[in-house]
Order: structure tokens, then sequence, then C-alpha cells
């Protein structure tokens, strides 16, 4: 059958993504056909279309979404024809309205769990569920930075480190965004465009600074991340919305008080059936329980999905966003 699909040929930017008509087939082996009621939309889909991480052309582009299973290839028994299911992760190629994938990649959504919100929570969410709990298991009363905080993790984050009793410390790049991330949980908000981040990182904490940074702007952030951290505390750069960190001395840790640093990536984490499963039914708790809300405060039709890229990476975006096939 034919199919609408964002395709792209070449790596640059959000023009080279091109919505036309793709052949799906019949699943194989292991493999299910679904049917996209909303695909989430991620800051990682940038990196693979302008280049920054590799990406065998021509290709379709997405890691993210939630639909409906339509048809089954062998050996797949954990879902069915029928069932409603998300997923994070697998091949480029969400922005599509059906596709087929490994079946291994999908979960069954929860009834009370909406297919939007299915769509933008999988891989903010489950990011946020292993940062805090497997790459630095936060414990109640500690101060924490999170970078972005206004941002789809950073909104995730916020509501998730209010339940489990943290106080996080958000920097955001305007007054609104502050607003934002305070009203879903954090404790403080840094402007980083307006004040000094490690200045007010001391006056939070009385000089003591914090004992993990999780910094997903990457270039911009890193050197003063590591200037908040207290001796052997964790530095955890997992994103490079800024750009790429650039290789640095590891004399930096040293000279700081012996600190650690950690690259993690979510498909590391959730990378068996049984830890993916696991990870998900507690991000799927914390949602159903009402401790974190899953903004999704943008919607673009998938067509759109250029212009969906130019509003992300221009910084005027808040929580998550959403394309509708
Ligand atoms: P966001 O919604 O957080 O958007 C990115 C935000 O980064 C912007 O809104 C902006 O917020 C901030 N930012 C700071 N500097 C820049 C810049 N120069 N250009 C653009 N934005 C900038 O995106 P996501 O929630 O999708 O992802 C957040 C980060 O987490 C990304 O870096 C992503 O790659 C990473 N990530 C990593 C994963 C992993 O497992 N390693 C998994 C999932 C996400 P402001 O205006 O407030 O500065």
């Amino acid at each position: 059958m034919l199919a609408k699909a964002i395709r792209l040929s070449t790596t640059g930017g959000p023009e080279v993504l091109e919505y036309t008509d793709v052949e799906v087939g019949e699943p194989g082996a292991g493999e299910a056909r679904v049917r996209h009621h909303a695909i989430g939309l991620n800051y990682i889909d940038t990196y693979f279309r302008s280049g920054l991480y590799p990406l065998s052309l021509p290709s379709g582009l997405g890691q993210e979404g939630a639909g409906v299973v339509e048809a089954v290839g062998e050996d797949v028994t954990h879902v069915a024809p029928g069932d409603r299911v998300a997923y994070a992760g697998g091949p480029a190629g969400a922005y599509s309205e059906v596709r087929v994938m490994p079946a291994n990649m999908l979960v069954r959504l929860p009834d009370a769990i909406s297919f939007e919100t299915g769509a933008a929570m999988m891989l903010q969410g489950l990011t946020v569920q292993y940062l805090f709990t497997s790459t630095y298991k936060l414990q109640p009363g500690q101060t924490i930075l999170f970078h972005a905080a206004a941002g789809g993790v950073g909104l995730i984050a916020c509501q998730w480190a209010r339940a489990l009793g943290v106080n996080l410390i958000g920097t955001v790049g305007s007054e609104e965004k502050a607003a934002l991330a305070r009203a879903h949980g954090a404790a403080h908000v840094i402007n980083y465009n307006t004040e000094d981040v490690v200045q007010r990182v001391l006056e939070i904490t009385g000089g003591a600074k914090v004992p993990v940074v999780y910094d997903s702007v990457g270039k911009d952030t890193f050197a003063r991340s590591l200037d908040c951290l207290q001796p052997r505390g964790l530095m955890v750069s997992f994103g490079n919305a800024s750009g790429a960190v650039p290789p640095f001395a590891l004399t930096e840790l040293a000279s700081r008080g012996s600190l650690y640093i950690t690259r993690p990536t979510l498909f590391a984490y959730a990378s068996t059936r049984p830890a993916l499963e696991a990870m998900a039914a507690e991000l799927f708790g914390m949602v159903e329980s009402g401790k974190v809300k899953v903004e999704v405060k943008q919607r673009f039709a998938l067509a759109d999905a250029a212009e969906a890229h130019r509003a992300l990476e221009g910084r005027r975006t808040t929580g998550s966003t959403v394309l509708l096939p």
C-alpha cells in the first residue's frame, strides 16, 4: 500500500525533509505494521537530519510514535492486530502514516493514556526514568541541576523530581519558560541568558554545589556545568542542543575534585525487552498516577515536519511536540 511519509535524501536544514508517498509492505518475521495516530518530535531527529549523527541515505526520520497494530509477522506474540501501542527507538521512520518495524520495540499503551500522550512521552519520559533511577539514583532531599528545564524532557524531569522529593534547579532561556518550569515543580529556576549559573547554584546550595548535573545543551553549558559539581560529583552529558561538546582534557575532572562523567543514551538502557518493559511500566505508573503530566504544547501536521524542526531548533517550543498524520 502507499502511505505518506517524510523522507530525506541528503542531510542539511529542515528544507531537506520531503513529504512524499512511500510503499509499505507486509510485516516479515519479528515485525509489525503500525498505523500512527501521533508521532513524537524529538531533538535527536534534528541531529540525524543535520548529519551530526550518521544516517544511511535515503532514509525516513523519527524515533517515536503511538498508534494501532494493523498486522504482525511470524514469531510475534506480545502484540496483536488491534492493539494500541507506543514505542521509542528503532530504525528511523516514525514520521509516517503507517510503517513496518521491529515488533520488539512496541509496548502496549494503557487505555487511560491517549495516543498523543503516548507519542509525546515515550522517548522523553523513558529518558527521565533512566537518568533519575539508573544513571544516578536520586534520593529525596537532594538538590540537582537540570538544563533546558522547560523543554520536552525538561518538564517531565521537573515533575518527576518533585515526585521524588528532589530539589531541581532548572535552567531556561526566557522568563516565560522559567514560569513554566516552576509551575511543573522546579524548586529553583535560573535564566541562563541573564544570570550566572555557577553563581546562582552556589547561592541556592549555600556554597555546597550539586552532586549531579544533567546537561543536554552541550557545547554552550558544558564547562560551567562542571563548575557546579561537588567533589566526586557526576556530570551527565546527555544531549547537544547547542552543538556537540568539544574534546576536553581529563585533568578538567581532576582539578574540580575527582569528578565523574557519563555520556548516556536511552537505547543502551532500554536495550533488552525486560528492561524496556520495566522502564515503561514505571513511566506509565507516573503518568497514570498524575504525578507526571505530559504537556503536548505544540501540534503540527506530519506534512509540516520542517516547520516543527524550525520551531524546536529556534527554541520556540516548550514541553513536548507531536506530528499528526
Ligand atoms: P527540548 O524540548 O528540550 O528542546 C531543546 C531545548 O534546549 C530548547 O528549547 C532550548 O531551551 C534549549 N537550548 C539551549 N541551547 C540551545 C540552542 N543553541 N539551540 C536550541 N536549543 C537550545 O528537546 P527534547 O526534550 O527533545 O530533548 C532535550 C535534550 O535531551 C536534547 O539535547 C536531546 O538530544 C536530549 N535527549 C537525550 C537522550 C539520551 O538518552 N541521551 C534522550 C532524549 C533526549 P531554552 O530556550 O530554555 O534554552
